[in-house]
């Protein structure tokens, strides 16, 4: 090769969006006057950037515990959790809370939660900036993109529910955070409002956020590129690219759905592998 020629620079790598969260057997218990709860039992998940991530499952099946861990607001019991590549466990509270201002942003369920009463929308976004060091061209991004521009003047008591929960997100997106985590965000809001805070989610996905959402809504999981199904503390399943996955632990153990566990009473099953397939039946 002939030093004085000029070499074409190496084709661009495309970067790969990597997980904006993500956790391994994670493990969350509870020590309470009457005992321990056991809220997660060993949980793998892989939450990617760019993606809107639903969360569903019965009610205590685990969702608002794995989705305070996630976003750094609570500390996992055991099992290790991953923001943006950095492991939370490893954190002094010092460190934990730094990284969660910068790069988490955290919407509670009801909208109220999420604003200050004294403060317009523009000096919500102001304080956001900030506090997260972003640039201000950002914020006004947001407001267009989220749809209240106009009500930039507007104080939180003279919005509708759906714009506070929209003024949520979008404080909570300023600085680009790697995630943006939700807690049955659209639970307080009537359908078409919930369906247009939705579009919002999307949109913030496209700015390459991770959105993790918990959510009982089927229309937010509509909107979802990936679900995933929590059952007594443990990934049962997840739904990603239109296809149904069963989850299978660190031990092998599957969770198998509802309708199939009907069909094992005796809870033992004969497996079989057969040419690169497992067939599994009563005994
Ligand atoms: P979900 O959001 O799916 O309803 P949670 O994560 O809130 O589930 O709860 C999972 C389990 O952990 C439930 O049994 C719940 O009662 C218990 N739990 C949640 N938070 C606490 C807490 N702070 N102290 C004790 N138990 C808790
Ligand atoms: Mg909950």
């Amino acid at each position: 090769m002939r030093a004085d020629v000029a070499q074409p620079a190496p084709a661009p790598v495309a970067p790969s969006p990597g997980p904006a969260t993500a956790c391994t057997a994670l493990v969350k218990i509870y020590w309470t006057a009457t005992g321990e709860v056991h809220a997660l039992k060993g949980v793998d998940a892989v939450f990617p950037a760019g993606t809107v991530t639903a969360v569903v499952g019965p009610s205590g099946s685990g969702k608002s515990s794995l989705l305070r861990i996630l976003a750094g607001l609570d500390r996992h019991t055991a099992g290790t959790v991953a923001v943006g590549g950095v492991d939370l466990g490893a954190l002094s509270a010092g460190r934990l809370r730094s990284l969660r201002r910068r790069r988490v942003g955290y919407v509670f369920q009801r909208p109220s939660e999420n604003l200050v009463a004294h403060l317009t929308v523009g000096e919500h976004l102001e304080v956001a900036t900030r506090l997260k060091d972003s640039n201000p061209d950002e914020a006004v991004e947001l407001l267009d993109d989220l749809g209240l521009r106009h009500r930039i003047d507007a104080l939180p008591t003279t919005l509708s529910g759906g714009e506070q929960q929209r003024l949520a997100f979008a404080q909570a997106a300023v600085g680009r955070p790697a995630v943006v985590i939700a807690d049955e965000p659209t639970a307080e809001l009537d359908s078409a409002t919930g369906a247009a805070l939705l579009e919002v989610l999307v949109a913030l996905a496209h700015r390459g956020i991770g959105v993790v959402l918990g959510t009982h809504d089927p229309a937010a999981v509509a909107v979802a590129e990936r679900t995933l199904y929590l059952r007594h503390g443990a990934v049962q399943a997840e739904m990603a690219h239109a296809r149904h996955l069963s989850v299978i632990d660190a031990a092998g153990r599957i969770c198998l759905p509802p309708e199939a566990l009907a069909l094992f009473a005796e809870r033992r099953a004969v497996m079989r592998v057969v040419d690169g397939r497992v067939e599994i039946s009563p005994p």
